[in-house]
């Protein structure tokens, strides 16, 4: 056992490798564009063996991926990718390939049950029972952990894709659905609809109410279902001023009263503790979950 892990935070624009000592400190890190698996992974593997003939020596790496993915241990294809759409990657052996060439153990899970797992052990939900990591970015998916660990059964859920139904005002555009969650708030969704970049629309543009709604019904279905005592939002498009909290509003007049918590909604409704952190510092807790 080394005292430095390696972590990988794969997303479908980019993957961020890093390495980490005891103390959550980045030792080395690098960005990788997502392109092919074959240089994707390539340059990863460069990335990391570099490290090591530079000193940096590593047992353990923590890979924390976009899915869909075969988390299935006991799997042939357990740590491939499955039905992503994301061009030629469908199938992609990922935690094979890490694991062969680097020759180290390997713990995968999926972004943002790795991110909802960072939150717990140094986040916003340490000491909870359930709680519940929302990414709100190029797509939507969300994580649930009870007692620290992620809710797995067939697959590891797919709430982005949970139904909204029809929204007068927009038609969601997810290939599968249209009007789930994905389809319809999501960084790739609104960019579709209204034509430009979320971080492109001004603040009184009708885009943020019609935003808000979506998402109020999504956190009001989370929090029938799990009753989580964090529900922390994070992702590229919660970066926007106000939309946590006018989402909080929303989801509290959606339930109208329904619940009786002994938590305002605004201590439970929260953004990540870590902030863009969460994700790799995921990846850090899966390599210090197989040391
Ligand atoms: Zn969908």
């Amino acid at each position: 056992m080394s005292d430095l892990f390696a972590a990988i935070e794969a997303g479908g624009t980019k993957f961020n490798c890093a390495l980490f000592d005891r103390q959550k400190n980045i030792v080395a890190e690098a960005r990788i564009a997502t392109t092919s698996p074959e240089e994707t992974l390539g340059q990863c593997i460069a990335f990391f063996q570099q490290q090591r003939e530079a000193g940096l020596a590593f047992s353990e790496l923590g890979l924390a991926t976009f899915g869909p993915v075969d988390l299935n241990p006991t799997s042939p294809t357990y740590g491939n990718l499955t039905t992503t759409p994301k061009p030629g990657w469908k199938n992609a052996p990922l935690m094979r390939t890490l694991a062969e060439a680097l020759n180290c153990n390997v713990a995968i899970d999926t972004d943002v049950n790795a991110a909802a797992r960072a939150e717990y052990l140094w986040g916003a939900s340490m000491n909870t029972n359930v709680s519940i990591y929302v990414t709100v970015g190029t797509g939507v998916g969300a994580g649930v952990l009870i007692n620290g660990k992620p809710l797995q059964g067939i697959l590891h859920p797919e709430m982005g894709h949970i139904l909204i139904g029809d929204i007068q005002e927009i038609q969601g555009v997810c290939p599968y659905h249209g009007s789930c969650v994905e389809g319809l708030a999501s960084g790739a969704a609104m960019k579709a609809i209204w034509g430009v970049p979320a971080q492109e629309l001004s603040d009184n543009h009708p885009a943020w109410a019609i935003q808000s709604k979506v998402l109020a019904k999504f956190c009001h279905n989370l929090l029938v279902s799990f009753s989580p005592e964090r529900l922390i939002l994070g992702g590229g498009v919660m970066a926007k001023p106000g939309l946590l909290e006018s989402i909080t509003q929303e989801t509290e007049s959606s339930l109208n009263h329904y619940l009786a918590m002994d938590s305002k909604l605004s201590e439970i409704i929260v953004p990540p503790t870590l902030g863009e952190r969460s994700g790799i510092l995921g990846a850090l807790a899966l390599a210090m979950s197989v040391a």
